[in-house]
């Protein structure tokens, strides 16, 4: 067995020491706890609860009570000698000082046993129940009765003991749990690298944190992306009870280390009002000096092995999370750039103008959170912006409300032709107005709408929600989506003046996909798009293949059903932000925005594929035995930066995937143009 040292006495963990003390055969009969004369007169109260906490007699533990037991405890640290306290209610107790240790508080508390004298001035009965009552909480044994002089001998046995306890075994255990948890640790490292989620890794740490620490009550708190800071989790605690200043959270991080601190519980409780507690201790998460959040634990003396881990394990979490944190950034980015083009492109399907106002402010309001919100547009006859359409307040309201140019927020916006971004309407000294009722927060966003430097409008979001303030972020997405909006909203008021929304019918009646005249308009954009952001694109020109022998063989009707089989297909095989559209007879063009020619393959294979699998009526008479589709595709820039030079290069495509038996895909090449030229001399 290893001795003592003056070192490695430091590893001695006071919730070792319980936990060998507990199952000793000395102490059996008493509950234990630990105290501090550091953690004052709350500790004592909590130690004393503790041990008496079996007995859940309200009566128990008066003020008196603790009086009685602060006289003890002096005297027993005083003397450094045991001492025995019968209490008010007639429970007998003891304080037993702790050899000197650093990592060791000062005493070693025991009681919840019954002193046997006192049951001369009680009922028998009474007793047992009550004193049954009190064991079955923390042992499966027997009330015990024991006199004054038993619980002395007990006491000094246990004071004698400790010395040779804390040599050996407690030590021997301290050194297993260090490496234990080491190890643990370690792992724990390793998984935490392997999440790919924040959630996830914020779980493999709470978890780890309570069963391997054994810790009662922990609590978490993280800022997600464009939020603030907010309870993320607790274990052992209710939430119900506590809420977060945020503000004090704030200015407390602003003024500490950003290293692991020890909390009074009245500092705690000023941060998280209504939760109560003796000590805490807060784990700051940070990384890169960004403050991400915190782990904080209560009501445990932690071992300073167990702070040095837990700081290792929450340090490992900052970087994984924030690791994450970008990777998450990409990935909405990512989803909502094609969301955006998704949307622009529904847009471009609206045929009336009240009905795209309506769009435009819903989109908007998607891609911002907010719940509320209008679109204004300039009157120029009479100067005022009219609210053409309005979230969160009704209709009629809406119509009635016009803003002079100039005036109020959208009025100022709107002359400036800045957006503003506000957090706080009551101090943001550019607006300082009261808030109005109907609105839920004090952030909004104003956006000016221009065309080529004319202003049209005024886009108005507020009230986000998750009850968060509008951000930067926000502001550059949105004008993102309205850059494409006002382009609709000026195109619609042109369309409108000369009356040609009917005649712009931009969808195939038979199948239901956009025509070829929608087709040219969406590559326009695309092309624009295409340049001003170097992004790539593809275009797919499918062809049935002896379509004209299907025809022939099963008759027209046959015919007009396959092809709205095939457009079906085509729908569902393409990815939500593609655009498919009828080009024109047994011809179909998609427009795949913001893709590369490798991912174009993947789509075009699975619509060849969709169209082979699927069983038309009368198919086996044709040359393949069943109907299927020919393919061509052509990249931006690649192969083409007009549509005329596109579609030609993907044409050229089709017409050698034909030549090469059909029911193929094939992708444009430069070296297919002599070819074409060939043939057709042919
Ligand atoms: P290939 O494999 O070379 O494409 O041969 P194909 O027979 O499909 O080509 P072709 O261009 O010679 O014939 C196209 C046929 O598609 C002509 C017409 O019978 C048919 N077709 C075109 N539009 C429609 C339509 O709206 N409904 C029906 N039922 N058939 C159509
Ligand atoms: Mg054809
Ligand atoms: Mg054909």
């Amino acid at each position: 067995m290893v001795a003592l040292t003056g070192t490695s006495i430091k590893l001695v963990d006071p919730r070792d020491l319980l936990e060998m003390l507990r199952p000793h055969p000395l102490t059996v009969p008493f509950s234990l706890s630990l105290y501090s004369e550091q953690h004052g007169r709350k500790g004592l109260m909590d130690a004393i609860l503790t041990v008496c906490s079996p007995l859940e007699d309200e009566n128990c533990c008066t003020p008196e009570c603790y009086n009685g037991w602060e006289e003890k405890v002096s005297q027993a640290l005083l003397t450094n000698q045991p001492v025995v306290h019968s209490c008010t209610q007639g429970f007998l107790c003891f304080i037993i000082p702790l050899p000197e240790n650093i990592n060791l508080p000062d005493c070693l508390i025991g009681g919840g046993v019954f002193e046997r004298k006192v049951m001369t001035n009680r009922t028998v009965e009474a007793a047992e129940s009550s004193a049954s009552d009190a064991v079955t909480i923390e042992s499966t044994q027997h009330p015990q009765m024991i006199s004054i002089s038993e619980a002395e001998t007990i006491a000094e046995e246990v004071f004698r003991a400790l010395p040779r306890l804390l040599d050996q075994q407690v030590h021997t255990l301290s050194l297993t749990r260090t490496t234990q948890r080491l190890e643990a640790v370690q792992k724990l490292a390793r998984d935490l690298a392997d999440c790919e989620e924040s959630e996830q890794a914020v779980t493999v740490v709470s978890e780890a944190l309570v069963v391997l620490f054994n810790l009662p009550k922990v609590l978490i708190v993280l800022q997600k992306p464009g939020q603030s800071m907010t309870i993320h989790s607790t274990l052992g605690l209710d939430p119900e009870v506590f809420k977060l200043d945020q503000k004090r959270l704030a200015d407390h991080f602003t003024r500490c280390s950003g290293h692991p601190e020890v909390l009074p519980g009245e500092e705690l409780s000023a941060i998280l009002p209504g939760l109560e507690t003796r000590t805490a201790y807060l784990f700051p998460l940070r990384e890169n000096d960004r403050q991400l959040g915190a782990i904080v634990i209560l009501d445990v003396d932690l071992h300073s092995r167990d702070q040095a881990l837990i700081e290792l394990l929450v340090n490992r979490l900052a970087t994984r999370l924030e690791s994450l944190k970008t990777k998450e950034g990409h990935r909405l980015e990512r989803q909502f750039s094609s969301r955006l083009v998704s949307m622009i492109g529904s847009l471009a399907l609206v045929d009336n103008r009240q009905e795209l106002y309506r769009q435009i402010l819903e989109m908007s309001s998607e891609l911002l959170t907010a719940t509320s919100g209008s679109l204004m547009l300039l009157n120029e006859t009479d100067g005022t912006l009219r609210i053409e359409a309005a979230k969160g307040m009704t209709s009629s309201l809406a119509k009635t409300m016009s803003v002079p140019f100039g005036e109020g927020i959208a009025g100022r916006v709107a002359k400036s032709g800045f957006p503003m971004l506000v957090n706080d309407i009551e101090r943001d000294k550019r607006v300082a107005t009261k808030n109005r009722p109907r609105f839920k927060t004090k952030s909004f966003l104003s956006l000016p709408l221009e065309v080529e430097d004319r202003l049209i409008g005024v886009l108005n979001s507020a009230d986000k929600k998750n009850g968060g303030n509008f951000t930067e972020a926000d502001l550059n997405l949105i004008q993102s989506f309205t850059n494409h909006a006002v382009l609709m909203i000026d195109r619609a008021a042109t369309l409108e003046k000369a009356g040609m929304f009917e005649k712009l019918a931009i969808t195939d009646p038979l199948t239901g996909l956009y025509n070829r005249r929608f087709l040219e308009n969406r590559l326009q954009e695309e092309f624009s798009r295409g340049e001003r952001q170097q992004q790539n694109f593809c275009i797919i020109l499918a062809d049935l293949d002896s379509f004209k022998i299907y025809n022939d063989i099963c008759g027209h009707l046959a015919g007009d059903n396959a092809l709205r089989k095939t457009a079906d297909l085509m729908r569902r095989s393409a990815r939500e932000m593609d655009v498919v559209t009828r080009y024109g007879g047994e011809e179909f063009c998609l427009i795949l925005p913001g893709t590369s020619k490798k991912e174009s393959l993947f789509v075009g294979e699975r619509i060849r594929r969709a169209i082979e699998a699927e069983s038309f009526p009368g198919e086996s008479h044709l040359p393949l035995g069943r109907l299927t589709i020919s393919i061509g595709v052509a990249t931006f820039p690649a192969d083409g930066v007009t549509a005329n030079e596109l579609i030609h290069a993907a044409d050229l495509a089709l017409y050698s995937a034909k030549g090469q038996g059909r029911n193929r895909l094939v992708l444009y090449e430069p070296s297919m143009e002599g070819q074409a030229l060939l043939s057709h001399q042919d």
